[in-house]
């Protein structure tokens, strides 16, 4: 089976009514990075950058920060590459912010604007690195317009210092702030991911590393709603929406998130090919009619047995 979903690696992933989807992947290595290219992918939807550095002493410097990322830019050359910043949160925290634990951060992103010189570290460390490539920066955890702004002008004048163009500035939107502001923010940010794993979390009070917090909880009708609108806010303002959380590859949530419009979904390499045939199998009319009454349902339980019985479940 596996072999014969490789052999659709060369076709586009879209539905058999011809709606595109892009499909990138979720990487932190270079090895994770070849793996991602040699399945199809259209680049990197999520470089998780924060990885590398979660034993680390201190905030990294511009030569760990070029440690890390040089190899797997390298092997991401031509190819779009959407970096994310550092995304230390509750259940991501390196020794040197231990002190945090309890304090309940939830959210790395007001830490790092509370450092200004570490984070321009990374963004100069991300232009360097990234020259290459089709680089787009994406910033976690926003929750206002103002966060979003104070991220704008560190990358200015890291890309001015630099001497090249400032790249996409786009954000994640994982936040129920952010799916408040989304209109807001859709007119600054270049682009939305949505994190679905913080996101489902979120508006549905569960702890990221609570058991019941799993991929299929994103069909929740609260968290689709959240969704579509987030994807609305983006297509008045001519942004696109990818979904970057484990609910993109999951077979019951997969043509929800299409059906809600999502135009692009990124995936861990090993799911690549399976997300392209499962796409490739599915209708876009039927998800979005299937995506409109699961709005409507009381529970996740009721929007999973809908999607069953009306999609055509492909795994
Ligand atoms: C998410 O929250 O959905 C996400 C993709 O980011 P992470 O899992 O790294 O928090
Ligand atoms: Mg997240």
């Amino acid at each position: 089976r596996r072999r014969a979903l490789a052999e659709e690696r060369h076709l586009p992933a879209e539905t058999l009514d011809r709606h595109a989807v892009v499909l990138r992947a979720n990487v932190a290595t270079a090895a994770e990075a070849r793996a991602a290219l040699t399945a199809g992918a259209e680049g990197v939807g999520l470089l998780r950058t924060e990885l590398p550095f979660l034993n680390h002493p201190a905030w990294p410097t511009r030569a760990q920060h070029a440690a890390t990322l040089v190899p797997v830019l390298r092997a991401l050359a031509g190819q779009v590459v959407t970096a994310r910043t550092l995304d230390f949160a509750d259940d991501k925290l390196p020794p040197f912010l231990a002190r945090l634990r309890g304090a309940r951060i939830g959210r790395g992103l007001p830490l790092m604007l509370a450092q200004p010189d570490a984070f321009a570290d990374q963004f100069r460390s991300l232009l360097s690195a990234g020259a290459d490539t089709d680089l787009r920066i994406m910033i976690p955890m926003v929750a206002d317009v103002g966060e979003l702004r104070a991220c704008r002008s560190l990358l200015e004048a890291a890309a001015a210092e630099a001497g090249v163009p400032v790249p996409p500035l786009g954000i994640m939107v994982e936040l129920p702030e952010a799916v408040a502001a989304a209109d807001e923010l859709a007119r600054e940010a270049s682009f939305f991911s949505i994190g679905s794993n913080d996101l489902t979390c979120q508006i549905l009070g569960l702890d990221r590393r609570d058991p019941t917090a799993t991929p299929a909880m994103a069909a929740h009708p609260a968290v689709l709603g959240a969704i579509a609108r987030v994807v609305d806010a983006a297509h008045r303002h001519g942004r696109q929406v990818s979904v970057c959380g484990d609910a993109a590859a999951h077979p019951l949530v997969t043509p929800l998130l299409i059906g809600l419009g999502c135009d692009g979904l990124s995936v861990g390499p090993a799911a690549l090919d399976e997300v392209r045939a499962r796409i490739r199998r599915l209708r876009h009319d039927t998800c979005a009619s299937l995506a409109a009454v699961a709005l409507t349902r009381a529970n996740p339980e009721e929007v999973w047995r809908l999607v069953e019985a009306g999609a055509g479940v492909w795994r």
